[in-house]
């Protein structure tokens, strides 16, 4: 059998893009302004180390779409950051935001780096030089960041600092920051509840009782971790988690205290003496209802999705499956619930961040996950719907939904 050639993350999503605009009948003057980035930023940072060396680093802000509202995306660190990776991500931040209706446009960030080998010190310098590389982009009507991999409140306490020097006190200029700053209650569970409530109404689609669905999850950073979690406290039994260094399987379910306890200790999940030691590759091979990647892009590749046993695959990550993965897994007949729907709770809470920062009106943690619930279980049962309505993919439904509705904004501000 020969492997197919992967498509690179960006030409992957112009795939997909292209697939709505071909359903919806886009023009193609419309598709050749919507597919390029509106603005791509590539700055140096000096970064004076411990050591006493200067090292430079090199860092993306690629705003894609801005049709809807403020550009709106995260900020990566990662050793393996670059602007295509930024560019895919941002594009699909468009998506997103477009899928589940809220008022923003896409765009990402990234420098790359390896936060793990770094200071904290370096890391603010790291961190309020790049924002000063960027503040004339970004803004609170503008482009407003958020951590992604690698980042966290504390990198967006430092953005909101640096960009301040200049602008003023403004702390709807990011989101996911600390509470004592202007964080919104719920912002770090909120990706892995969003996970866990569309799983919770994929089971009750697919006719698969709660109560009884197994679970394994690749990541068990922000996203996994949560997503654990709360599919824990909604009765799903967790068979399998992994990180970075490798994974741990119990087939009757892991305890996840004790897990956390364990990772606190050592600092991976790998070596966790409550259950077997298990590969990532391993981990994506389990029977198991819900697979779900919530790591890096391109884990379930053409090469191994034949290996696949679960029932359905649920992308928590961004881009975990590759095209030609999910032509395997859709041959196979295991349905892919996709990142832009998936995922999309990190962004809608950033989003009632956002809203809470400009009205200086801060929300209670209840209303913040209602809210959020219900665009959750709108947005997939939109998608659902129309998958089943025109017999589609759920991602071709999904991208059908987000493309229509940026396309309808874009021409109602008028072409050039
Ligand atoms: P994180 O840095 O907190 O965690 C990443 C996890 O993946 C860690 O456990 C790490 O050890 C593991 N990992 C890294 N490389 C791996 C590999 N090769 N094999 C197996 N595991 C590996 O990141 P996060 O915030 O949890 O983000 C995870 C994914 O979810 C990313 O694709 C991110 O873009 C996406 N995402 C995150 C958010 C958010 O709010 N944090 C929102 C939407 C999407």
């Amino acid at each position: 059998m020969t492997v197919p050639v992967e498509m690179t993350p960006f030409e992957a999503v112009t795939h997909y893009f292209d697939q709505a605009c071909d359903r919806l009948g886009v023009k193609d003057e419309v598709r050749a302004l919507i597919c390029t980035p509106d603005r791509e930023v590539r700055v140096e940072i000096p970064v004076r180390m411990d050591d006493g060396r200067l090292e430079v680093f090199i860092g993306y802000r690629i705003q894609h779409n801005g049709s809807r509202g403020p550009y709106k995306g995260g900020i990566r660190y990662h050793s393996e950051a670059n602007d295509e990776e930024v560019r895919a991500l941002a594009a699909l931040m468009t998506w997103k935001t477009a899928l589940v209706s809220i008022p923003f446009g896409g765009a990402k960030g990234g420098v790359t780096c390896d936060p793990r080998t770094m200071s904290s010190r370096e890391l603010q310098a790291l961190t309020r030089r790049f924002t000063r590389s960027i503040s004339n982009i970004i803004g609170v009507n503008r482009d407003i960041p958020a951590p992604d991999v690698g980042t966290n409140s504390q990198t967006m306490a430092w953005m909101m600092s640096a960009y301040a020097e200049e602008h003023g006190y403004t702390p709807g200029v990011v989101t996911g920051k600390p509470l004592e700053l202007g964080g919104s209650p719920g912002r770090e569970q909120a990706t892995g509840r969003g996970v866990s409530l569309i799983v919770k109404e994929a089971a009750r689609d697919f006719g698969i009782p709660m109560e009884e669905t197994v679970t394994a999850i690749q990541g068990f950073g922000n996203v996994g971790s949560w997503t654990a979690h709360f599919l824990s406290q909604g009765g799903c039994k967790v068979i399998a988690v992994s990180d970075v260094n490798g994974g741990v399987r119990n087939g009757g379910g892991l305890d996840l205290d004790r897990l956390q306890t364990h990772l606190e200790n050592t600092g991976t999940v790998y070596g966790f003496p409550g259950g077997d030691a298990i590969t990532n590759e391993e981990l994506l091979g389990l029977e198991c209802d819900f697979l779900v990647p919530a790591a890096l892009g391109g884990a379930i590749h053409s090469g191994n999705a034949s290996k696949i046993k679960a029932r359905v695959v649920v992308e928590a990550a961004n881009n975990p499956v590759t095209p030609s993965a999910e032509n395997i897994l859709n041959e196979r007949g295991i349905p892919c619930l996709p990142d832009l729907l998936v995922n999309a709770g990190g962004v809608t809470v950033s989003y009632f961040e956002w809203a809470q920062n400009i009205q200086r009106f801060p929300w209670d943690l209840d209303q913040v996950n209602e809210s959020l619930e219900q665009i959750m279980v709108r947005a997939y049962r939109d998608v659902s719907a129309k998958a089943k309505e025109e017999e589609i993919r759920y991602r071709d439904a999904a991208f059908a939904i987000a493309v229509g509705r940026v396309v309808r904004a874009l021409e109602l501000q008028g072409l050039p």
